[in-house]
């Protein structure tokens, strides 16, 4: 049965990678994860015909792009992991308008626009997401995020290519339609100004040096654990409550920043299920704000 599915999965990704029982620990920026049944890499091209033979045989599939704002269950994926990397990461220009395909990475994406004069992307390029995973999260930093650039954006509904505007998005914090509605993201256009390229290089590495600097960049981690709740900072609150250095197993709050839990020493997603848990328990408990994950939770939970 589970040759069979894999030759059949063969068969339409001829170029891009098929794999068996992959874990995915190794495709998530977490480093936690059990197996994928099938994990597969398509191109562009192959990416269609793939997903619409997926639906037709009613086979669970999941997509992901760079793995940076996942927890994947210890008991792994159910179906086919579909993940959007660098077989989908074409990019091009002209004059203030950038196409890219969405598996590329966003740090390569404003690189791209630096390259070409083109000012916007600078808050991205540290981000360490797909374009397509940042349109999904409507992913920002520093007071810009994916809403203020974008033009259009290709996705697959169902089975049909439809393309919507940057306003019929329904961009909001770290919220797009593409969540509400299980799109998925193919392709996207964005307005940018011209600008002077050494202007935009030093901004980004102004940008990526005050991560460094707060970030605990040296761990495995998700990012922000948290959405912001209106009115508070997450990290402030769980700093507030005594949480800094908290500790789940091989789970931790970031002393450095405790807005991230960090994988220290082999975590498994139980140990930061249940060390998030705690954090929206004893914060709620203090000071009655309810955290709710920025982190998406995905596979046998
Ligand atoms: C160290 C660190 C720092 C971070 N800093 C920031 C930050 O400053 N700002 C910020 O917003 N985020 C930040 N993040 C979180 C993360 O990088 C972003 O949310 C990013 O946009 C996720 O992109 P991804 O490609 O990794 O998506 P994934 O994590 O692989 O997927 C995220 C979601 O998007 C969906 N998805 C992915 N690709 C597609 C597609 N093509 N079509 C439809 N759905 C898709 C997935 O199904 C999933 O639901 C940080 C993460 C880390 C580890």
């Amino acid at each position: 049965m589970k040759k069979e599915l894999e030759n059949q999965l063969k068969n339409i990704v001829k170029k891009g990678l098929v794999a068996v029982d992959e874990p995915m620990s190794a495709h998530t920026t977490f480093r936690i994860g059990g197996p994928a049944d099938y994990y597969v890499e398509p191109t562009f091209e192959e990416v269609k015909e793939l997903l619409f033979f997926l639906k037709k045989e009613n086979i669970p599939y999941t997509l992901i792009g760079n793995g940076s704002n996942l927890l994947v269950s210890d008991e792994g994926i159910e179906g086919v992991v579909v993940s959007f990397g660098k077989e989908m990461s074409e990019v091009s220009w002209e004059k203030e308008v950038v196409r890219a395909k969405a598996g590329i990475l966003l740090s390569r994406l404003a690189s791209f626009a630096a390259s070409k004069f083109l000012s916007g992307l600078e808050f991205a390029s540290g981000i360490p997401g797909t374009l397509g995973g940042a349109i999904t999260m409507n992913a920002g930093a520093y007071g810009g995020e994916m809403k203020d650039v974008v033009q259009s954006v290709t996705v697959l509904d169902g089975d049909e290519i439809k393309e919507y505007s940057g306003e019929e998005m329904d961009f909001s914090y770290r919220h797009s339609r593409v969540l509400d509605e299980d799109l998925i993201v193919l392709e996207v256009t964005m307005k940018l100004q011209s600008g002077r390229e050494e202007e935009i290089l030093s901004s980004m590495k102004e940008l990526n040096k005050k991560r460094v600097e707060k970030q605990p960049l040296n761990f495995p981690s998700a990012g922000s654990t948290f959405k912001r709740p209106e009115g508070y900072f997450a990290a402030k609150l769980i700093e507030d409550a005594g949480l800094k250095g908290y500790t789940v197993g091989g789970a931790k709050v970031s002393e450095k920043h405790s807005g991230f839990v960090i994988n220290f020493d082999h975590a498994t997603a139980k140990d930061v299920c249940t060390l998030m848990q705690d954090i929206q328990r004893i914060v709620k408990e203090k000071f009655d704000v309810s955290l709710e994950p920025e982190v998406r939770l995905i596979g046998r939970f």
